[in-house]
């Protein structure tokens, strides 16, 4: 029977949402941040009612968020 250590999971989960408010949070300042795959910059697009979105040109970062403003 295989054990799954949910803690690590938890964790995991945690610190990439932490990076992922880090990164918006970047974005918000208008401060540059190149996508970690392609290294190309990160757009913040900002939507009517809340719904907010970070995205490279490429794609492979897709960021989507709800911001309570
Ligand atoms: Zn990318």
């Amino acid at each position: 029977m295989t054990k799954i250590d949910f803690s690590q999971i938890n964790k995991t989960a945690a610190d990439s949402f932490n990076q992922q408010r880090n990164v918006i949070k970047r974005l918000a300042k208008g401060q540059k941040v190149l996508c970690d795959q392609c290294q190309q910059a990160l757009t913040l697009t900002v939507l009517s009612e809340g719904e907010s979105g970070v995205q490279c040109t490429k794609g492979c970062t897709q960021i989507n968020l709800e911001l309570d403003v």
